[in-house]
């Protein structure tokens, strides 16, 4: 039996993607691998995919070109070792300059900078937050599971950044209402303790999944 399952469930009345959770003892590189086939899965429902049935690759709609996104600290290290940068340079390179500015350490965007002829030219090392989105309904449960992974990733890039003096100083509050949520989130996941996880692993196989997991969803699956 695999660690971790993902399954095609339901929750009031809707088709949801739930995670299972069958042995405690599980990573988040094991997860990503359990999430990864329903990139490329034509039988769930997609929002915004063509005819609602297709995989990921080749969408029009496309959410990289809107993606508002803070990876997480190993993809970040692993974007900027990719290009043979350090990590200013990688900054300069592929950041928002305003969003710096403000403190918020947002890829540049709309298009994402990553996106080249509708693919994905980081594809194997793109952050949580780009592996884990799908235009689908998830369980409410699963959904807090991928957000409070993907958030605690990013506020570890965030504290990184401060710690390498990436960031011009204590981040000021934007003007616009996404800068102002995510710098609230930032500060609200740099206070939990699973944020050292991140900051001391070299990769998803090293950050375990059991502090993540609430005991219901240890217990039996995370719908
Ligand atoms: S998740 Fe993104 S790429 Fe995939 S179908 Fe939805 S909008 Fe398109
Ligand atoms: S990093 Fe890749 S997957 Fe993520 S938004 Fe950019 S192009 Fe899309």
């Amino acid at each position: 039996v695999q660690k971790i399952a993902v399954e095609i469930g339901w929750e009031n009345n809707k088709q949801v993607l739930a995670v299972k959770i069958n042995d405690p003892d599980t990573n988040l590189a094991d997860l990503l691998d359990a999430w990864q086939p329903f990139c490329d899965n034509k039988t769930i429902n997609k929002l915004y995919a063509a005819e609602r049935h297709k995989e990921c690759r080749g969408c029009e709609i496309n959410c990289c070109n809107t993606a508002y996104l803070i990876p997480d600290i190993i993809a970040f290290k692993k974007i900027c070792q990719n290009f043979d940068l350090d990590y200013h340079e990688g900054t300069r390179r592929f950041f928002a300059e305003d969003k710096i500015d403000l403190g918020v350490m947002r890829l540049k965007g709309n298009p994402c900078c990553f996106l080249k002829d509708g693919l994905c030219q980081i594809y194997t090392n793109r952050s949580l937050l780009c592996r884990f989105y799908l235009c689908t309904d998830i369980a409410a449960d699963t959904e807090q599971l991928l957000y409070s992974l993907a958030w605690t990733g990013s506020a570890a890039t965030q504290i990184f950044a401060s710690e390498q003096k990436l960031l011009p100083g204590e981040p000021r509050k934007g003007s616009g209402s996404f800068d102002r949520l995510f710098l609230d989130l930032q500060q609200q996941y740099q206070r939990d303790t699973r944020v050292q996880l991140f900051m001391e692993a070299r990769d998803y196989n090293e950050i375990p999944l059991k502090p993540f997991l609430g005991d219901q969803i240890i217990a039996h699956s995370v719908m």
